[in-house]
């Protein structure tokens, strides 16, 4: 029989915190503020600390994030809102949910993120078209690496646009002295229990330095409230986080630095040890990722994700369809071929285990079964 390990191991990490999760969690069953009970601020302060951003609002998912996020911004029908094909459903799904027109613009072949020179490119073809309004740009920081800020930024600037960044994968990544969840006018982060810090169901969070604009953003968090939420001001939402998530929170960000340090060493290890095997990641200098996914290119990965998983280890495919070409986007009028970076990545991109309660051992069985396929394929 082989031994099954798992994708992401979050009992290991509940054996780990049990007593302080158990604790946090039963404080709440106590307290019985289920709905905004202590637990949320004392969360926001520690996020808004973490990430050196004036504003954390917590909130009841990445994409419900991502929709305040843009809803701050006054985005709807007529708006373009430029973003990469390369990502979840949700990023491009928050900007066509308001009635925007998602713009995919083709990514980075090394990094995986948009690209800014298409970005540019995208943003001047819009303009000249006259049909649609450019607003923004949403970069995501594709398995925890952080999209090109330092080009993004005064692109964003030389057209009056904002600049959204879908952090969902990327909580506790770097980017020179900046922490991930700074570095747009707006950001958004996501605690589905999968990503790198993660609660027991859906949360998220919106980050902003901008007074006003959190403002907006705490008022569309309940209802569009003003004094209270019988005082509705404007339309929004019922996008809170529920207390006992927030608690789970708590707990489990008191370990998250030294999960990461686990997952930069993994990372580090997989690098070494399949480098010429497979295509492995490639790190800008001066940014360091959160590592959600150690994710590697090869021509060979049907064969190989077959192989891995009659031996027990679990592999996943982020993304087989991009999100230009999925069904829902079909109105837009993309073809195959209009993304080719993008269209080529996701047809031989393929993502390893990675957490941080997976032993190093892991990467020489994966390096020996590689090298079988490998070794098969070169005989054929
Ligand atoms: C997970 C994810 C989201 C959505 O977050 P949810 O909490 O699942 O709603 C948005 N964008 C990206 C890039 C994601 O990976």
């Amino acid at each position: 029989m082989v031994m099954k390990i798992p994708f992401v191991d979050l009992k290991s990490q509940y054996e780990q915190l049990k007593p302080q999760i158990n604790t946090r969690i039963d404080r709440v069953l106590e307290h019985g503020a289920y709905v905004m009970g202590p637990e949320i601020a004392e969360l926001e302060c520690q996020l808004s600390d973490y990430c050196n951003v004036r504003h954390a609002i917590t909130c009841s998912s990445g994409t419900d994030a991502l929709l305040l996020g843009l809803m701050a911004h006054d985005v709807g029908p007529g708006d373009a809102v430029f973003t990469t094909p390369f990502t979840f459903f949700a990023t491009a799904e928050a900007i066509a949910l308001l009635g925007a027109t998602p713009i995919f613009v083709d990514i980075d072949s090394r990094t995986f993120n948009i690209d800014p020179k298409r970005l540019e490119e995208a943003i001047q073809r819009i303009k000249h078209s006259g049909e649609l309004r450019p607003r923004g740009i949403l970069p995501v920081n594709l398995f925890g690496l952080p999209a090109n800020y330092d080009q993004i930024g005064p692109l964003a600037k030389e057209h009056a646009l904002f600049v959204l960044e879908d952090a969902a994968q990327s909580f506790g990544a770097q980017y020179g002295n900046q922490s991930s969840c700074s570095l747009g006018d707006i950001s958004t982060t996501s605690f589905f229990p999968a990503k790198p810090l993660g609660c027991y169901g859906d949360g998220g969070a919106v980050f902003t330095d901008d007074d006003t604009l959190a403002e907006k953003i705490l008022s569309m968090r309940i209802h569009g409230m003003g004094q209270d939420k019988y005082d509705n001001v404007r339309v929004g939402l019922n996008a809170r986080m529920d207390s006992i998530q927030a608690a789970v929170l708590l707990a489990k960000l008191e370990i998250f630095d030294d999960e990461l340090k686990k997952r930069r060493h993994l990372a580090g290890v997989y690098d070494q040890c399949l480098m010429d095997l497979v295509e492995t990641p490639f790190t800008p200098s001066g940014m360091s990722s959160s590592w959600a996914q150690f994710s590697v290119l090869s021509d060979h990965r049907e064969i190989m994700i077959e192989a891995l998983a009659e031996q027990g280890i679990p592999v996943q495919v982020y993304y087989r369809t991009p999100c230009h070409l999925s069904k829902a986007f079909g109105y837009l009028g993309y073809k195959p071929g209009d993304l080719p970076i993008t269209e080529d990545v996701s047809s031989r991109i393929f993502s390893l285990p990675m957490h941080p309660y997976l032993d190093d051992g892991i990467a020489t069985r994966i390096r020996s079964i590689l090298e079988g396929v490998l070794h098969r394929v070169s005989r054929t």
